[in-house]
């Protein structure tokens, strides 16, 4: 049986579903029988939801590569394409 120490320390590794089947089972039995470490688990989650939902919906946007070139003062005669 897992204790919440060890449940946290490996919260990445069972969310990356990177756990062995007897590792991974002792995990989620913890997190069904403890609300401190399913809320841990839930907030790490939703995280890892969040940030992947951006990085899928959100491509650069257009005209972003020349405004950074604009920022820094580069022209295309700075980038040596002419
Ligand atoms: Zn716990």
């Amino acid at each position: 049986m897992a204790d919440c120490n060890k449940t946290l320390e490996e919260l990445e590794l069972f969310l990356d579903g990177e756990l062995s089947e007897g590792a991974h089972q002792a995990i989620q039995g913890h997190l069904d029988g403890c609300m401190d470490c399913l809320s841990a688990f839930d907030f790490e989650a939703e995280l890892r939801q969040v940030i992947s939902s951006k990085c899928r919906h959100e491509p650069v946007p257009p005209g972003l590569l020349d405004r950074i070139q604009a920022c820094f003062g580069l022209d295309e005669q700075d980038l040596g394409l002419t």
